[in-house]
């Protein structure tokens, strides 16, 4: 099963995507972990994407489409994809459909999690990731069960990133509203479309989820 976690910056999709790998063994693809990636390792594509991703633009088509393109042929992902901050444009979203029709898949769900904006705000600016894991957290909304050290991994090294703050989250929400916004109708159209009230508890979203899936 391939499903897309569509929502602003914010919205929850990273926290949903590495619940449903471990309640469900879907593989998380997230091109801005992947982007994030290749900026550390001073990879051509990192060089390329690192300032365009501190000003809180989007990345050409292009390049996402290379780094996705390269990840769908590795064999681990064939079993199912929850795609996480992908695709962003029109032109990735018809790009996916044809990835995933190659080789006789579809999307099989679009969850639309719906957010509003101030939250948004108060969401990011309080973000932090384990350094080792990866796992999410929040100073306020998701903090680790003993500070300082993460439950899943037992790390205690956290970081935060450099675009999340004020100025460019709202610079991000404003490239969602007018480039990723219209995919809810591209989907809606295709009858894949399905929301959830992203503003519940983390656990209450994830049984949104849950019966989303359940039921395709
Ligand atoms: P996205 O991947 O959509 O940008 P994240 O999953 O990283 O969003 O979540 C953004 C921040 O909000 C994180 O710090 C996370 O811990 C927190 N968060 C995620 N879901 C919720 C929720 N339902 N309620 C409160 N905080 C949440
Ligand atoms: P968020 O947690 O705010 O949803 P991501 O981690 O998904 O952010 O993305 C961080 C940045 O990486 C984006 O602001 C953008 O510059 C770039 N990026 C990630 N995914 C894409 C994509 N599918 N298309 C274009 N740019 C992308
Ligand atoms: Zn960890």
């Amino acid at each position: 099963m391939n499903i897309i976690l569509l929502g602003p910056p914010g919205a929850g999709k990273g926290t949903q995507a590495k619940l449903l790998e471990q309640g469900r063994g879907m593989k998380q693809l997230s091109t801005g972990d992947m982007l994030r990636a290749a900026v550390a390792a001073g990879s051509e594509i990192g060089l390329k994407a690192k300032a365009i991703m501190d000003r809180g633009d989007l990345v050409s088509d292009e390049v996402i489409l290379a780094v996705v393109g390269e990840r769908m042929s590795q064999p681990d992902i064939k079993a199912g994809v929850v795609f996480d901050g992908f695709p962003r444009t029109p032109a990735q979203a018809e790009a996916l459909d044809g990835m995933l029709a190659a080789r006789g898949q579809k999307v099989d769900a679009v969850v639309e999690m719906k957010v509003e904006d101030e939250e948004l705000v108060k969401r990011i600016s309080g973000r932090f990731t384990c350094a080792a894991c990866g796992k999410g957290y929040h100073d306020s909304f998701d903090k680790p069960k003993k500070d300082g050290i993460c439950d899943v991994c037992g790390g205690s090294k956290f970081i935060r990133r450099a675009d999340d703050n004020e100025k460019t989250v709202r610079d991000r929400l404003t490239v969602y509203n007018k480039q990723t916004a219209p995919l809810v109708n591209y989907y809606a159209k295709r009858g894949n479309l399905h929301s959830v009230d992203g503003m519940a508890d983390i656990k209450v979203v994830t049984a949104s989820i849950g019966r989303i899936l359940d039921g395709i």
